[in-house]
């Protein structure tokens, strides 16, 4: 199938590594024009892989999407270097892990700052550009977390919702301007932060990675968490032509693991 991806030009957020790296690189194998961001210098390492695997034109920059000025300066970079933006996929990094016992009120401000209100903050910029757009799509990127509450993620768990809502009224009213607004939530997919929890749960529990890994994978009903790779082919489908009356679905890529109806 032709996505018809060839030419778009998207913009992933926290995209040095992870879900945001992969699914970057799946768009720029599809033929489009790829600007990604995160905070630290490996965004630039990330930007030359993807480029020289793909040939594609691809733009890294350093940016922290907590903050409005990092959002406006990547915005802009995308309209100067490509002349428009057709797609937009908010991501950012994960909150730190904990019960509600063991989060105070900075680490919820926080925590709704990185996941919430940096989605707010990049559709608000992009919404003028996304308007002008032939095939305009936003994909945000939440979790699992928010149809079944995972053990020992209260952060996750809870604000993660804000976005659904968000995602959820934005294809209700920014479909007038043909602008298709969809959400994918991810389970368990083997990444650095997915180590990172993992380590949280044996420091708590006191079991090894390989048992720890096992009772997560027991739980999947495919029987093993999900690569990166995976779920970028669903992300970038849902964000191509391809998929263009697909609109306000919240998309599970989990192996079968939320079991509920609906
Ligand atoms: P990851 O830790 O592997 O990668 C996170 C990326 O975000 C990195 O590129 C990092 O540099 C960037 N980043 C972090 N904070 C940022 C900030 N303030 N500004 C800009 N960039 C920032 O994580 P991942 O596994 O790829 O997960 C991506 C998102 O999906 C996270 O929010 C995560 O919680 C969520 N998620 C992941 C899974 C999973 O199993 N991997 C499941 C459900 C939800």
């Amino acid at each position: 199938m032709d996505l018809r991806l060839s030419g778009k030009v998207v913009l992933v957020t926290a995209a040095s590594k992870g879900l945001g790296k992969a699914t970057a690189w799946q768009f720029a194998r599809e033929g489009a024009k790829v600007v990604i961001c995160a905070r630290s210098e490996l965004i630039n390492q990330a930007a030359q892989e993807i480029a020289s695997e793909t040939h594609a034109e691809v733009l890294g920059l350093r940016a922290d999407v907590t903050q409005q000025a990092d959002i406006e300066r990547v915005i802009n970079a995308t309209v100067e270097k490509f002349g428009g933006l057709d797609i937009l996929v908010t991501n950012a990094g994960g909150p730190p892990a904990g019960t509600f016992a063991d989060t105070d009120l900075g680490m919820w401000e926080a925590a709704v700052n990185l996941m919430l209100l940096s989605a707010v903050r990049l559709i608000k910029c992009a919404l003028p550009y996304l308007k002008q757009s032939a095939n305009p799509a936003i994909l945000t990127i939440t979790s699992n977390s928010t149809k079944q509450p995972v053990q020992n993620l209260v952060l996750s768990n809870s604000i993660r919702l804000g976005v659904i809502g968000l995602t959820k009224t934005l294809s209700q009213e920014l479909g007038s301007d043909r602008i298709r607004v969809n959400s994918i939530l991810p389970g368990w997919t083997y990444t650095q932060r997915v180590d990172e929890l993992i380590n949280a749960r044996m420091a708590k529990t006191g079991q090894t990675k390989a048992a720890e890994i096992a009772q997560i994978n027991a739980n999947i009903p495919l029987g093993r968490m999900g690569t990166p790779e995976e779920f970028a082919n669903v992300a970038v489908f849902l964000c191509s032509p391809a998929a263009s009356f697909v609109n306000g679905v919240m998309l599970q890529v989990d192996g079968g693991l939320h079991s509920g109806t609906f």
